[in-house]
């Protein structure tokens, strides 16, 4: 028996998942003290959705919403949620008026930036430093002046300086020794700040892997995206007993099935070609839909309790199941990857087979597929 399914090719997102996921990582961070936790919701909360997700993660305790960009920020606001959100990603001639009205805490690297924020209002404002990574925050050379101004807009009541914070390179490799050389350069700008007169309330370093992994590294908050949707930021690392439960699963119902004969080619360029007779089955979801061209001739799927290999190149819309001899329906149910409970695949076993990350499976993910939460 194979079962029903879906009308139409399909995002189901488990609400409860990302609660319990929020609720054991909080848990877990805050065992050895007070530790906020803050639910990264960014990129339409990893595919799965921004504000239903960022609903779920508040209900479970999430004193904090992380985003990248303000437009994120300003959409939960809309949305109606009314706690701290972070966001870190500043475009050029960004809205800083909007972020003050709104009440969103934005991040500055440098100077000009604390200037250009503190113009807008008396701005809620984190201070990134770049501690290792190369990437956005105050270069070392430039912490003291960057934390100096920064304590001089404060003491002029222009700003408020509610967070001095980092972002690490390779906290999904607990051994990496960059985890230690920016922890110690993260404490030596806090102590930087600390004799400029900064106060922060908000100290944070730790994204999920860091989270679970590395307790030094918790400070006064934890920025968690991968991990809230059940996803391992550290595969091979991360303790099972955690017991993160994967909050997405793709599914769609076969819309075609057929038989095929030995040394035909399937999809465009024939890049399978049947070695023996077979039945396929035509799922439609394509790289449009965040199917990775990749996974083509390389990922599975779920089908009637089995896994069956892709076959031939994605397509843009649709991609053909090699479904061997097995009966099979038009109507039945694929399952693209979910939480691996059944023994479908999991957004796990198609990065591997694609060679890519989870987060770029599930944040890909969308298209012309409808979310439905559960
Ligand atoms: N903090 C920052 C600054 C980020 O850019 C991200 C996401 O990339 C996170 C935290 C969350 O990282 P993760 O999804 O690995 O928990």
């Amino acid at each position: 028996m194979t079962e029903p399914g879906p009308a139409r090719a399909e995002i189901v997102v488990d609400l409860a998942a990302v609660r319990h996921n929020v609720r054991r990582l909080a848990e877990l961070v805050a065992a050895d003290g007070p530790v906020q936790m803050m639910t990264v919701v960014k990129a339409d909360g990893y595919g799965h959705g921004m504000v239903p997700v960022a609903r779920a993660a508040r209900a479970a305790g999430a004193h904090w919403l992380g985003v990248a960009t303000l437009d994120e920020a300003l959409a939960l606001r809309e949305a109606g949620d009314t706690g701290p959100v972070l966001c870190w990603l500043a475009a050029p001639g960004e809205d800083y008026a909007a972020a003050v009205e709104a009440g969103i805490d934005v991040t500055a690297y440098s100077v000009a930036e604390l200037d250009e924020i503190a113009a807008a209002g008396p701005a809620r404002v984190q201070v990134k430093l770049d501690t290792g990574l190369s990437r956005g925050g105050a270069t070392r050379a430039d912490w003291e002046q960057v934390l100096g101004h920064a304590a001089d807009l404060e003491r002029a009541g222009r700003v408020q300086v509610t967070g001095l914070w980092s972002h690490l390179a390779a906290s999904d490799v607990p051994q990496h020794p960059a985890n230690d050389q920016q922890e110690k350069a993260f404490r030596e700008a806090l102590d930087l700040a600390e004799a400029l007169g900064l106060r922060p309330e908000m100290r944070h370093l730790a994204n999920s892997a860091a989270a679970i992994l590395r307790p030094s590294a918790r400070f006064d908050l934890v920025r968690c995206g991968i991990a809230s949707y059940g996803l391992d930021p550290a595969p091979g690392e991360t303790p099972a007993h955690l017991g993160l439960v994967p909050a997405m699963t793709v599914r769609a119902p076969l819309v075609m099935v057929k038989r095929i004969a030995r040394g035909d080619g399937v999809s465009y360029g024939h890049t399978w070609i049947a070695d023996h007779d077979t039945t396929v089955g035509l799922v439609p979801a394509g790289y449009a839909e965040g199917v990775p061209r990749a996974a083509s001739n390389e990922a599975s799927v779920w089908v009637a309790g089995k896994q069956r290999p892709i076959r031939g190149l994605v397509c843009m819309d649709q991609f053909v199941v090699d479904l061997g001899d097995d009966q099979a329906e038009v109507g039945d149910e694929v399952l693209l990857f979910g939480p691996g409970d059944r023994g479908e695949p999991t957004a796990q076993d198609w990065a591997e087979a694609v060679g890519t990350i989870n987060y770029e499976i599930v944040t890909r993910v969308g298209g012309r597929l409808r979310r439905r939460y559960v």
